[in-house]
């Protein structure tokens, strides 16, 4: 079969981004959004629920901790080379102070009880690689890396 190098595509790498308003309804729109770029791997089921779950955590905790649920940039870019798959969701929110201790399992800063503390350990369990850095005051970024297909 031919061999074709597509325009803008770095050799064995494809990539998308996108910004999208901190809005709980775009939450939704990340997963599916993701999901359908990762078909190209031909994930299994599980692998696209875990990526989809995955990115969830990050962009819910992006829009109600990162901008406290007021309005900014969710930023997500996604890439794929061989069978790796990259996601990286950045906000420019509050940022997290102690990243140790917010990445414990149920350790949460929510005072109504709706949040259990849990989105960083599943990042954690679904994903192959989660790297996270933070800056008080300037905002987050999450990068999660998952093997697709073996
Ligand atoms: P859950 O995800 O189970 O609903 P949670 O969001 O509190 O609860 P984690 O997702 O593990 O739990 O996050 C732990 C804590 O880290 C949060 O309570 C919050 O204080 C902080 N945090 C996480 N992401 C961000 C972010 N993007 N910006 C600012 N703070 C964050
Ligand atoms: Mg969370």
């Amino acid at each position: 079969m031919e061999k074709r190098q597509e325009a803008g595509a770095e050799e064995g790498t494809e990539t998308f981004q996108m910004e999208m308003d901190s809005l709980s309804r775009n939450e939704e729109f990340a997963r599916v959004v993701v999901a359908v770029f990762m078909s190209r791997l031909n994930p299994t089921l599980e692998e696209m629920d875990d990526v989809k779950t995955a990115v969830s955590e990050a962009v819910t905790n992006a829009i109600i901790h990162g901008y406290r649920k007021k309005p900014g940039k969710v930023y997500i870019t996604c890439s794929i080379s061989g069978r790796e798959l990259t996601v990286t969701v950045r906000d420019e929110g509050v940022g997290i102070d102690n990243l140790k201790k917010a990445m414990e399992p149920m350790y949460t800063t929510d005072k109504t009880g709706e949040r259990s503390g849990m989105g960083f350990s599943f990042m954690e369990a679904f994903m192959d690689r989660l790297e996270v850095e933070s800056c008080p005051g300037k905002g987050t970024t999450v990068r999660m890396k998952k093997r697709i297909g073996g």
